[in-house]
C-alpha cells in the first residue's frame, strides 16, 4: 500500500515517528494509502531547515519571488486534471467541484503575482526639518498553516501563496484525511523555481500541530478548521507570542423574503445546501423563509429539486451532483444528528438515511435530507452538521429572521433573497456576519477581497487573502531618518513635534 510522507528540503521523505493514519477512498470505503504522522522532532527539524532557507528567500527581490508564483500558476493549469483526480479520490467531491477547489486557490496565487505592488512601503518626504520617514514590510520569518480536509487545494494555497510571496518560509500541516494534493503542490513549487527548504509540508495530527504551536522559530500561524480546534490553536499560539489567525466552523442562514423569486431561491438552496455533500464552510444549512406562505411555496419547489439530486462516486463524471462524505465517522455523526432532529420533533420531509448505492455499499454516501419546523434550541440547528442536511426554520417577520441569524454563535456567511433594495441594504448593514450574499447563495469573495467570518467563525483580526494576507504575513517597520547636514541644533530633552 502507498505510504505518504512529508516534503522536507525539496523532496518527499518517509516519516520516522512510526505513526500513520489511513487515507480512504470515500466512494468505496477502502483504505487507499497511509499517511505518516510527524513527531515533534520531525516538525522541529523541518522548521530549522525552513529558517535557514528563509534568509536568502526573504532577501530575494519581490519580483523574482512573483515570477515563481507566475510559473506555479502555469504549472497548476497544466496539471489541473491530474490534481483534480487525486483530490476527488481522497476527498470524494466531484471532478468539476475539485477543479473549482483548485481554481479558487489558483486565483489567490495569481493575486500574489502582484506582491511587489502590495509590499511597497510608504514614504514621507520632509516629515520634519531634514527628516524623512518611511515604512517597510518585512516577512515574519517562518510561518505555518494548518488546514482542513474540505478544500485540500484551495486553503493550502490561500496560506502558502501570500506567505511565500511576502518572503517567508512556510510550513504546511494539511489535513491527514486528504494529504496527497498538498504534496503535489509542493512538488510543483519546486518545478516553478522555489528554492528547496522554503516550503515544507509536514503531515500529521495533534502532535505535529502542538509542535507548531510551541516551536519558538515559527512566528505566525494561519489555521482553518472547526471552531473548537480554532479556539484551542488561537489560545495556545497567542500565549506563545505568535501572530495567529484562525477560521472556524459555520451555520450559514439564508433568509427568503416573500417578494423573492422563489424558483431562484430554491435553486440556490439546493446548490448551496447539498453541493460537496454540504462539506463547505460557506454551505447554507439553514433556510429562513419569512411567513408561512413563503415557507410552503418554497417547500413545494425544494422537494422535487432535492429528490432529483444524483449522489455517486466522482468517477461517474457529470452524472453526479455530489459525492460521499469524507469518512465513516463523518457519516455516522451526520446520521446521529439527523436522528436527534427527528427525536426533537422536527419534520423530516426528505429522509436520506437509507441511501445506498449499488456497487458502492461500503462508500461513505449520505442521501439528501430536508427538515421543516426546526427550532433554535434543537441540536440540528445549533451544531454544524457538515453534511447534506438543510433545515428550514420558519419566521413570521423579517426582524425575527434577522434576529435568528444574529443570535447564532457562528458568523461566517449568510444570504438574503429579495427583490427589495431597502431590505437587502438593511440586512447587509445590520447582520453580524462576515460575508453576505444578496441573491447570491455562497458569497465567497474573490482573491483581491478578503475572506473571513465573525463571531465563533474567526479568531484574530485579519482576514484571509486580499490585502489582509499581505499584512498578516509581514511586519511593519517605520524609519525616521535625518542626515548629519540636517541637524541644526544641539541636545534637546523635550518630546515634541518634529516641526
Ligand atoms: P478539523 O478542525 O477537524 O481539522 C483542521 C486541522 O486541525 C487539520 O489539519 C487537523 O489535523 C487539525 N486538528 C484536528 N484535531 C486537532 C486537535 N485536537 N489538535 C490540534 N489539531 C487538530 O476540521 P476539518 O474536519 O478538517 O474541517 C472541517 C471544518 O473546517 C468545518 O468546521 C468547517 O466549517 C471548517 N472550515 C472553515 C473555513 C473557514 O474559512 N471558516 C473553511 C473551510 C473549512
Amino acid at each position: 500500500m502507498k505510504t505518504i510522507g512529508h516534503w522536507i528540503n525539496g523532496k518527499e521523505v518517509a516519516g520516522t515517528s512510526g505513526r500513520f493514519a489511513d487515507v480512504f477512498n470515500p466512494a468505496t470505503g477502502e483504505v487507499q494509502a497511509r499517511v505518516a504522522l510527524a513527531s515533534k522532532a520531525e516538525l522541529d527539524m523541518a522548521t530549522d531547515h525552513a529558517a535557514a532557507a528563509q534568509v536568502k528567500w526573504g532577501a530575494t527581490n519581490p519580483q523574482r519571488r512573483a515570477r515563481v508564483m507566475m510559473e506555479f500558476v502555469r504549472l497548476l493549469n497544466r496539471d489541473m486534471d491530474k490534481l483534480a483526480e487525486v483530490l476527488s479520490s481522497e476527498h470524494g467531491k466531484t471532478i468539476p467541484d475539485a477543479k473549482g477547489d483548485i481554481q479558487r486557490g489558483l486565483e489567490v496565487m495569481e493575486y500574489c503575482i502582484g506582491a511587489p505592488q502590495m509590499l511597497k512601503g510608504e514614504f514621507t518626504d520632509s516629515a520634519g526639518p531634514g527628516i524623512d520617514m518611511y515604512s517597510m514590510r518585512q516577512p515574519l520569518g517562518v510561518a505555518a498553516g494548518i488546514t482542513p480536509f474540505n478544500f485540500p487545494a484551495m486553503i493550502p494555497m490561500w496560506k502558502m501563496g501570500p506567505a511565500l510571496a511576502c518572503g517567508n518560509a512556510f510550513i504546511l500541516k494539511p489535513s491527514e484525511r486528504d494529504p496527497s494534493v498538498p504534496l503535489m503542490l509542493a512538488e510543483l513549487f519546486q518545478e516553478a523555481g522555489l528554492p528547496d527548504g522554503v516550503l515544507q509540508v509536514i503531515n500529521g495530527d495533534k502532535e505535529s500541530v502542538d509542535a507548531i504551536l510551541d516551536n519558538p522559530v515559527i512566528a505566525g500561524i494561519g489555521f482553518v478548521g472547526s471552531t473548537p480546534i480554532a479556539e484551542y490553536i488561537y489560545g495556545r499560539g497567542c500565549s506563545n507570542g505568535k501572530r495567529v489567525q484562525c477560521f472556524g466552523g459555520a451555520k450559514n442562514h439564508m433568509i427568503i423574503m416573500p417578494d423573492a423569486d422563489l424558483d431562484q431561491a430554491a435553486d440556490a438552496l439546493v446548490g448551496a445546501g447539498y453541493g460537496a455533500a454540504g462539506e463547505r464552510c460557506m454551505a447554507i444549512s439553514v433556510a429562513v423563509p419569512v411567513g408561512d406562505a413563503t415557507a410552503d411555496a418554497l417547500m413545494e419547489r425544494l422537494i422535487p429539486r432535492i429528490e432529483k439530486l444524483k449522489v455517486g462516486p466522482y468517477t461517474a463524471g457529470t452524472d453526479v451532483d455530489y459525492g460521499p462524505v469524507v469518512t465513516a465517522a463523518a457519516k455516522a455523526n451526520i446520521l446521529r444528528l439527523v436522528q436527534s432532529g427527528v427525536d426533537a420533533g422536527a419534520k423530516l420531509v426528505i429522509d436520506g438515511r437509507d441511501f445506498s448505492l449499488q456497487g458502492y455499499e461500503d462508500g461513505f454516501f449520505v442521501g439528501p435530507h430536508l427538515f421543516d419546523h426546526v427550532t433554535p434550541e434543537m441540536e440540528i440547528y445549533r451544531k454544524e452538521i457538515f453534511g447534506p442536511v438543510l433545515s428550514m426554520v420558519r419566521r413570521a417577520t423579517y426582524e425575527d429572521a434577522l434576529k435568528l441569524a444574529m443570535d447564532n454563535e457562528y458568523g461566517n456567511g449568510t444570504a438574503i433573497y429579495t427583490r427589495d433594495g431597502d431590505t437587502a441594504r438593511d440586512f447587509a448593514h445590520r447582520i453580524n456576519v462576515g460575508m453576505i450574499g444578496i441573491n447570491v447563495p455562497i458569497p465567497v469573495p474573490l482573491a483581491y477581497h478578503t475572506f473571513g467570518g465573525w463571531k465563533k467563525s474567526a479568531f484574530g483580526d485579519l482576514n484571509q487573502h486580499g490585502p489582509d494576507a499581505f499584512r498578516f504575513y509581514t511586519r511593519t517597520k517605520t524609519i525616521t531618518a535625518r542626515w548629519p547636514s540636517g541637524i541644526k541644533e544641539g541636545a534637546s530633552l523635550n518630546f515634541r513635534p518634529m516641526d
